[in-house]
C-alpha cells in the first residue's frame, strides 16, 4: 500500500515508507513471552515486529524503538491507516 498523506514537515522517515508492513500475526511478539497483555498493537516498519501501544502497561512499541533507533510505527488495529514517525513526533494517516 502506498503512502498517500504527507506527513509534518521535516520528517523524512514517513515519506521513506513505501509500503506499509502489516502485522504476521495480531499478537505482541514480546507480551506473549512474559504473559503480558496489551490494549492496542503497532507494527514497527523498518523490521516489520509487532508490538503493543502506550497505553499498554509494557509499552514494547516504544521500548523497542528508543532501543533499535526504528524510528516508524504503523497501526496494526483493524480499520486504522496511519504511521507514527519518534524522532519527529510526526504522524501520517495512509
Ligand atoms: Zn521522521
Ligand atoms: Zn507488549
Ligand atoms: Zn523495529
Amino acid at each position: 500500500m502506498a503512502v498517500m498523506a504527507v506527513p509534518a514537515d521535516g520528517c523524512a522517515h514517513i515519506t521513506a515508507v513505501a509500503d506499509v508492513k502489516q502485522p504476521k500475526k495480531r499478537v505482541c511478539e514480546e507480551c506473549v513471552h512474559i504473559n503480558g497483555q496489551w490494549v492496542h498493537l503497532r507494527t514497527c516498519q523498518e523490521c516489520g515486529v509487532t508490538l503493543c501501544c502506550d497505553n499498554s502497561p509494557n509499552r514494547h512499541a516504544t521500548t523497542h524503538a528508543h532501543a533499535t533507533k526504528h524510528p516508524v510505527i504503523a497501526s496494526a488495529e483493524p480499520g486504522e491507516r496511519w504511521l507514527y514517525c519518534y524522532p519527529d513526533d510526526g504522524f501520517a494517516e495512509y
